[in-house]
């Protein structure tokens, strides 16, 4: 199944989409139907359980009751405002380590996955606007990862039970800025321009999704591919990555693990290609959805 979050009128609401395409409005839904939680983080907080009521709720025919047409409305990321900062992977396909090493030098990468967050205010929704400022950088540049959602709790997860924590996936373009993020000894403050970074467009349920490590993503800019691999390729399977992560943690519904780029990002090209204002990024990942934004200039860069 496939959950989404929209704004309407001016108030964010929680989609499920039905077979025939359209969506049913869950927020209206829940105020007559004890079994329905009103946000998405609510439902990823239901973990298992909520999945098996969703389940029964696409079979149920009053569901219809409450659908809205999806031209109608404006998505947002899926969950509109992340319970906190997204845990990210760097470093997780070997062709784009290559990549960045012809670049910035050796990276001296460790054989443990490498991990740095992005704020909760860098994400945006999967058709937004990205406003720029060129005083703040001139070299945005895209990443189109698989991000993991946490719908279970747990500390000490075996490797090979780490998928049952998993509620479902989505996209998450990974956007950074190079010339902040490679000046500062850091990665949080480039990979964390507010609105910058797209999530979306639908949260789709591990069990729809399968194998994690078998779908194809892709990345383009003004229409030309940039980025095409398969998750098959990632160095730490998001397995491995959640039992890790889980050593030190206790992971948490609503916790998002993006898990890392495969080559083909603009700081690699000759020459380097970055997102300006006027081009569109577009990122898709089979089964989850496509994404599509415009850049802009900020306003207020102008004054
Ligand atoms: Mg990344």
């Amino acid at each position: 199944m496939r959950l989404c979050s929209f704004d309407l009128q001016g108030e964010s609401r929680a989609g499920l989409v039905l077979t025939d395409g359209s969506l049913a409005d869950l927020t209206a839904m829940a105020d007559h139907d004890d079994r329905v939680a009103p946000t998405v983080l609510g439902w990823v907080t239901r973990g298992r359980q909520g999945r098996t009521v969703l389940d029964q709720l696409l079979q149920e025919a009053s569901t219809a009751r409450y659908s809205v047409d999806m031209g109608d409305v404006s998505l947002t990321a899926p969950i509109p405002t992340l319970p906190r900062n997204v845990i990210c992977v760097g470093a997780n396909y070997t062709d784009h380590i290559d990549e960045s090493e012809r670049v910035v030098g050796a990276l001296d990468l460790p054989d443990a996955p490498v991990y740095f967050t992005k704020d909760v205010r860098s994400i945006c929704g999967p058709r937004d606007v990205i406003r720029v400022d060129p005083r703040s950088t001139e070299q945005l540049d895209w990443e189109v990862e698989l991000a993991v959602i946490i719908g279970e709790p747990g500390r000490d997860i075996p490797a090979d039970r780490a998928l049952e924590h998993v509620w479902g996936y989505t996209i998450l373009n990974d956007v950074s800025a190079r010339d902040i993020q490679l000046t500062r000894n850091q990665w949080w403050k480039g990979k964390s321009l507010e609105g910058s970074s797209p999530m979306g467009p639908y949260l789709v349920s591990a069990e729809e999704v399968g194998d994690p490590q078998q779908l194809d993503l892709s990345c383009w800019v003004d229409g030309e591919q940039m980025q095409h691999a398969s998750t098959s390729q990632m160095i730490h399977s998001v397995a491995t990555i959640i039992a890790d992560l889980s050593t030190t943690l206790t992971l948490l519904p609503g916790d998002v693990i993006s898990t890392g780029t495969p080559s083909g990002v603009g700081l690699a090209r000759s020459p380097q290609q970055w997102l300006t204002p006027g081009r569109t990024v577009e990122a898709e990942i089979c089964g989850l959805g496509h994404q599509t934004n415009t850049i802009m200039k900020e306003r207020h860069a102008d004054g």
